[in-house]
């Protein structure tokens, strides 16, 4: 698909693209693709009083009429599905098909917000007093602020503005200073969407774009009570006091270092499809991407081969081309840092397979590089996030060891181990088992539904977004006590007799 195109048919023109100061490139071959316009410090504080506003506004629609605009957002983005996809990858550098899986999962949170916004739910809790009735309230937050990371620059946004918008709220997007074209597209979509709703107040979706420092602006507003950050735990680590010590709530996705763990009973053919889409797709950029690999000594030797002789013979290269199953890194501070992994691992005695750039002559300003499988030495382990896809590889004996060295890392995302022994299988999702927010069976680490809550442990952030009861998150829980009798019974049977 040509560029202008994806540009036109999402209504994307030379008013947002051209005369700005934001240089964005494509990391497919270093190609500017946009210069936008990035929000002042005095922009981002007036967009923040709109939304403000328009949250006013918008907590007073019923829920289930909230719901109605998110179902229309769905059905705009189902219209735009390809256009939208393709320009995902061509602004962050995966493959189409997952281009297209994260808009698909953009849709699958709006129909699940939609059902949601006739669900929010409250409960009718036994009061000890007489005549006496007591509920749980659930009530729209106010703004809730969304920063996102370069990796999924759609789909981050939409979990979180489908749930706040049926919840009540208005909603304020930093995106990535690495994708920004992507968040304008979503944010004219959402646009064109409220044109056709007359509930819509204006300003009820604001766009910060910008670095860190407007990001920062966002974070300590005091108008905004929730900040859902998804990034780097660097950023987390940065973003989590700071919204603190104004006492609003934060939401933190932050990095991972996901383990799969690779039993003696395992189906090799799951085991090995479930590790390379999980190790190499997106290149390694997803934050639930299979960093670490243990591999019972049994099965060692019929499926670390095998995964090598796959990642020998991976298609890399143009992200849009259908043949392709990996594509580049974001940039080339990415490559240095794959580069620096590399090298530390050597020296602490791994052995390396893959890694180092290709395709430099092709693309001399696009970073594409070989996934590298490092077999590490008996009992050492990986506890930092690279971005990037490289697969580390240790032995194991005994299950209750190779949990222990899964768990023994700071982050807490994304696990799984690959068995057909329920008892294993059980033991790892025990209270004894993984330690993540996500531990699957015969299953990858990657590749989450919405319909579960989204989040880790730890470093991780401990945030929860997406399906299940995340919504609460987004609310603000009430409990009302009404008294419908002629007297005024204290709690806990304590006498006060006031006279006068
Ligand atoms: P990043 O931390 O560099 O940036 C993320 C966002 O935070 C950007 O919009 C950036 O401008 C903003 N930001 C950075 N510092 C800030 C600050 N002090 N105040 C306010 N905003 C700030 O991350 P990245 O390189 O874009 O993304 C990769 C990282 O994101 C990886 O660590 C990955 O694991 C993580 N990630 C986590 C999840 C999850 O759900 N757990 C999902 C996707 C990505």
């Amino acid at each position: 698909m040509q560029k202008d195109k994806i540009f036109q048919n999402l209504g994307l023109g030379k008013d947002v693209l051209e005369g700005g100061n934001l240089d964005v490139y494509s990391p497919i071959d270093g190609a500017k693709i946009a210069t936008v316009k990035t929000d002042t410090p005095q922009e981002a504080k007036d967009k923040i009083a709109k939304s403000a506003a328009a949250f006013k506004v918008w907590r007073t629609v019923p829920a289930p009429r909230r719901g109605e605009l998110v179902r229309l957002l769905g059905e705009k983005l189902r219209h735009h599905k390809e256009d939208l996809g393709a320009l995902v990858s061509l602004e962050c550098g995966k493959i189409y098909q997952e281009g297209l899986g994260e808009v698909q999962e953009m849709i699958d949170i709006c129909d699940f917000a939609v059902g949601l916004s006739r669900q929010l739910y409250g409960l009718t809790i036994a009061s000890e007093r007489p005549q006496h009735k007591m509920r749980e309230i659930w009530q729209p937050l106010g703004p809730v602020g969304i920063i996102s990371a370069f990796n999924f620059p759609v789909a981050v946004w939409s979990w979180n503005a489908a749930l706040a918008l049926v919840c009540g709220n208005s909603i304020i997007w930093k995106p990535s200073e690495k994708t920004p074209v992507t968040a304008l597209a979503c944010q004219h979509l959402f646009q064109q969407v409220c044109k056709e709703f007359a509930d819509a107040p204006d300003g009820l979706s604001e766009l910060l774009i910008g670095e860190r420092d407007i990001g920062e602006i966002l974070v300590d507003d005091k108008r905004v009570p929730l900040i859902s950050a998804t990034g780097s735990t660097a950023m987390g680590r940065a973003v989590g006091p700071r919204v603190a010590q104004r006492f609003g709530k934060t939401i933190l996705e932050l990095g991972g270092n996901n383990a799969i763990i690779v039993a003696p009973s395992a189906d090799l053919n799951l085991a090995f499809q479930g590790i390379v889409f999980g190790s190499v797709g997106t290149c390694g950029q997803r934050c639930t991407t299979t960093r670490r690999l243990f591999v019972h000594e049994d099965v060692y030797d019929a499926l670390v081969p095998r995964l090598k002789t796959a990642y020998a013979g991976l298609s890399i290269g143009d992200p849009l081309d259908p043949k392709t199953l990996v594509g580049p890194l974001i940039d080339e501070q990415s490559y240095l840092a794959m580069e620096d992994a590399l090298n530390h691992a050597k020296m602490e005695g791994g052995e390396i397979f893959g890694g180092g750039r290709i395709l430099a002559e092709q693309y001399p300003n696009g970073y594409f590089v070989k996934p590298a499988i490092v077999e590490m030495p008996q009992g050492s382990n990986v506890r930092e996030e690279t971005f990037a896809p490289i697969l580390y590889v240790f032995k194991y004996s005994d299950l209750d060891d190779a949990i222990a060295r899964q768990n023994d890392v700071p982050q807490g995302l994304s696990s799984s181990i690959f068995t057909r022994d329920i008892q294993e299988a059980e033991i790892f999702t025990s209270e004894a088992g993984s330690d993540c927010g996500i531990a699957n069976v015969n299953i990858g680490t990657s590749g989450a539904e919405i319909g579960g809550a989204f989040g880790g442990e730890k470093e991780t952030g401990g945030g929860r977004e997406s399906g299940s009861d995340s919504w609460k998150a987004y609310m603000r829980r009430m409990t009302s006590t009404v008294n419908y009798s002629s007297e005024l019974p204290l709690a806990q049977g304590i006498s006060f007799d006031a006279q006068g």
